[in-house]
């Protein structure tokens, strides 16, 4: 082949990965925004779209945490929100984080809007990652602390001192998408905002106050690094990583047809190694199954599949 041809060729093939990833990109936008719309009861009580609030069973899906702490607590066998989630995972991987998740969805706004870092320093960033899996561990442990004090009659006192979500749900009264997509959007909901600041203020304490806060530092830190909660902090992330470890769906890179041109390191937005995946699989623990490395990759080098290799 020519010089010319093969310069022409490697162009075509990334103008085609270039269109192929803002296809991607505009499907994935789509399909998050219905789950935000179908996930939130409140934004349906914000703008009273034809979306009916949707309750059990579905809820149990994108809220499983959710449901996972209340029914520990309660001592109900958390079979529908640990059976979806094992199921979603073990068959689909993280695709949950990257296509359905609402607070995903935010941050993904958040840096197409910020233009957030997809790379921190690599010893930081492995060391980090491993953050989630310890809040998972603890929360889990509340939830069982939770459930002892339940048995022995003591979590009314709790829920009449700090209130029904505590006593129920203590990860989700302080979670940042809770408060962001419950708190936040119920009391526009209710009008109280922006008619009445002061009664707004003057229902502030010192837990909505820790709500709050905790929801802005968040957010900051993830218009500086992509999908900082994600990666380092949400306990559902890690949960779904863990049983996403051998998801039947994987990402397989093909080192035949890879040049090593880094494409696929450089746009995943949560700093997955692909170039140098081990045995050509992409790690699933980590990977949110956006399909971003998979559309830009111009040698098609990159596959979603079923089949293991
Ligand atoms: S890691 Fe957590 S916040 Fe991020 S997409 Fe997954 S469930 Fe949602
Ligand atoms: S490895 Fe690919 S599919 Fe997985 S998160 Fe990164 S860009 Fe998305």
């Amino acid at each position: 082949m020519s010089k010319e041809k093969k310069i022409l060729g490697i162009e075509s093939s990334h103008k085609r990965a270039i269109r192929k990833l803002y296809t991607l990109r505009a499907s994935r936008f789509a399909i998050q925004v219905i789950f935000l719309i179908i996930a939130n009861e409140s934004l349906n009580l914000l703008l009273p779209l034809p979306v009916i609030g949707l309750s059990y069973p579905w809820t149990s899906f994108p809220s499983a945490l959710d449901m996972l702490q209340a029914m520990i607590i309660l001592l109900i066998p958390p079979l529908l929100p640990l059976g979806s989630i094992i199921f979603f995972n073990a068959l689909f991987g993280r695709i949950f984080c990257g296509w359905i998740c609402p607070f995903g969805f935010v941050q993904d706004v958040i840096h197409y809007l910020t233009s957030s870092k997809n790379f921190i320093k690599s010893s930081l960033h492995s060391r980090l990652k491993y953050i989630k899996y310890i809040i998972a561990v603890f929360s889990i442990l509340i939830f069982i602390g939770w459930a002892y004090l339940d048995s022995i009659n003591q979590l009314n006192s709790l829920a009449s001192t700090y209130g029904r979500g505590v006593a129920l749900m203590p990860y989700t009264s302080f979670s940042p998408d809770a408060t962001l997509f419950g708190t936040l959007l119920f009391i526009f909901s209710l009008g109280i905002l922006p008619n009445s600041i002061s009664s707004f203020f003057s229902s502030f304490n010192a837990a909505i106050f820790i709500r709050y806060l905790i929801l802005i530092l968040v957010l900051l830190a993830c218009s500086r690094v992509t999908r900082f909660w994600c990666r380092y902090v949400c306990p559902m992330g890690a949960i779904n990583a863990t049983f996403s470890t051998r998801s039947a769906l994987g990402i397989y890179r093909d080192v035949g047809k890879c040049d090593d041109c880094g494409i696929c390191n450089k746009i995943c937005p949560v700093q997955i190694d692909v170039v140098n995946a081990k045995l050509g699989r992409i790690d699933s623990k980590e990977c949110i199954m956006c399909f971003e490395c998979v559309a830009a990759c111009h040698t098609r080098a990159l596959n979603v599949t079923f089949k293991r290799r």
